[in-house]
């Protein structure tokens, strides 16, 4: 039985006083969500702050972005041992904003995954279509061609241990969510893709879906047989929200 897992994935929001209230209001709403996982994603400069507070809590950290190198003359970047440091033990990967916005590929969203793990990070890796990709009925070929990128880099056993996000692009932050049914169709390809590499790792593998899931909408999302959870954007910044997406994932 795969653990839910639900993800608030904080962007570059925030202040020092807001990420603090945020997290208390989390940690204060937590008592009835005893089965799913629950991680938080702060921007970098608050992961120390955030960790703070999660001190005796179930709560994992997780950071938003990491880089494929080990260490060194990289400026800018932040490391996986940096991020082991400071207390995480999550980390998203080929988030959507960074695939459009700054340009990472397949190939480096696949470095990133396996520098992760080798630093003893689990990787939220993230996939997903464009719309124009949706319209064209390319969606799968798509999702086939991101995660492939991991598997034929770090292997197919490595799934079973990490967390691949879908996230359908046209749905995040937008406030159109994919249908139950159009998630589950896609999570059940990427569980059947898996599967047909590794049963064991399609079994394990926890396939959050993300894209403007809210407290609304979770429940009937998270019902669906091979969603195991949610990463969560706008959401995850009123405590509120997450804390009613938490209880359904729970
Ligand atoms: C995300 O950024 O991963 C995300 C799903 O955002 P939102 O929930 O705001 O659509």
């Amino acid at each position: 039985m795969r653990q839910p897992l639900v993800a608030g994935n904080w962007k570059m929001n925030g202040t020092r006083e807001s990420a603090q209230l945020l997290i208390k209001g989390i940690i204060n709403g937590m008592a009835g969500v005893t089965r799913a996982e629950v991680v938080v994603c702060p921007p970098f400069v608050y992961l120390e702050l955030v960790g703070a507070a999660l001190q005796g809590t179930q709560i994992p950290l997780g950071a938003q972005n990491v880089s494929k190198e080990e260490m060194g003359a990289f400026t800018g970047e932040i490391a996986a041992p940096m991020l082991k440091d400071v207390g995480c033990q999550y980390v998203i990967v080929g988030h959507s904003e960074r695939r459009t916005l700054y340009g990472e590929g397949d190939q480096l969203v696949a470095e990133k995954y396996a520098r992760a793990r080798k630093e003893g990070l689990t990787p939220i890796l993230c996939v997903g279509e464009l719309l124009e990709e949706r319209e064209a009925g390319t969606t799968e070929e798509v999702v086939a061609r991101q995660l492939d990128a991991v598997i034929d880099l770090a292997g197919v056993a490595s799934l079973a241990e990490s967390v691949v996000a879908y996230e359908p692009v046209w749905a995040i932050g937008t406030g159109r969510t994919a249908t139950p049914q159009q998630a589950q169709d896609v999570h059940a390809f990427i569980r059947q893709r898996i599967a047909a590499q590794s049963k064991e790792a399609a079994e394990q593998v926890r396939i959050l879906y993300g894209g403007s899931v809210n407290a609304k909408n979770a429940a009937e999302l998270l019902r669906m047989p091979d969603i195991d959870g949610g990463l969560i954007g706008g959401a995850s910044l009123k405590a509120a929200d997450f804390l009613t997406i938490c209880q359904a994932a729970n």
